[in-house]
């Protein structure tokens, strides 16, 4: 039988495990973060807001990750750390939506519709504390991501880069519908025809296996982007 994995996940700094739930009590009580905070408060990089920003898939959020955004960083730089850590396969577009506005890169020549304004926009002019969001990658086979601003600060961000990443989630452990091993790959014919769990394979059963429609089981990933399109895992660290 395969189970449904508890979302637990992983401390940037310290590395510690820890539920799913209990990750923002334990990113605010954190040692090793507070000395990261330290240690860059010591730099001579720009005080500035920071958003502590927590993103899940809307499937069933197993896949998470708390992020802190600077707020001289634009709606671009959260796009481009999303695509390389979690969504990108083929280039696709992709948008924001907080409230009623859409943010998505606004090409030369075309006016603005409605309730749009340009994905180049500061992070700062956007995230408060509070605010809710979503962000959706590749309209023809969609990856769709909630955002929540769970917290503020003022200070120095912890690294150069526009996002630092605080913790993500574990990869979720299945096992092989046919012999209980884990599962290294996923038939998308499966998960969309009869669900989980028997959509989860091992390579050898991955091989075997008879369903040719979306090319076949594709390999996992610990990305919302598994199985979706050309998705072939995430870019290199460090994003
Ligand atoms: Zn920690
Ligand atoms: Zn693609
Ligand atoms: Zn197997
Ligand atoms: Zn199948």
């Amino acid at each position: 039988m395969a189970r449904k994995p508890a979302s637990a996940g992983t401390c940037a700094f310290c590395g510690r495990e820890v539920a799913g739930t209990g990750m923002t009590k334990h990113l605010a009580t954190c040692a090793e973060r507070q000395a990261a905070i330290d240690k860059a408060e010591a730099s001579k990089r720009k005080a500035q807001p920071l958003y502590h920003i927590v993103v899940r898939d809307t499937i069933d959020g197993l896949y998470w990750l708390h992020l802190e955004v600077a707020g001289s960083s634009t709606l671009v730089d959260v796009d481009n750390y999303l695509r390389a850590i979690w969504v990108d396969c083929c280039g696709h577009m992709s948008h924001f939506v907080f409230g009623t506005t859409r943010y998505q890169e606004l090409i030369d020549g075309f006016f603005a519709l409605g309730d749009q304004k340009n994905i180049t926009t500061k992070a700062s002019e956007v995230l408060r504390a509070g605010l809710k969001g979503r962000y959706e990658y590749d309209f023809g086979t969609p990856t769709e991501l909630k955002i929540e601003v769970i917290g503020e600060r003022e200070g120095k961000p912890l690294t150069t880069k526009p996002l630092t990443l605080l913790a993500r989630n574990v990869m979720p452990a299945y096992e092989c519908a046919d012999c209980g091993e884990p599962a290294t790959h996923i038939c998308m014919q499966c998960y969309f025809e009869q669900g989980e769990p028997g959509c989860y394979l091992c390579a050898a059963h991955a091989k075997e296996h008879a369903c040719t429609l979306y090319g076949g089981p594709k390999k996992r990933f610990n990305s919302p982007r598994t199985g979706r399109c050309k998705y072939n895992g995430p870019a290199k660290p460090p994003y």
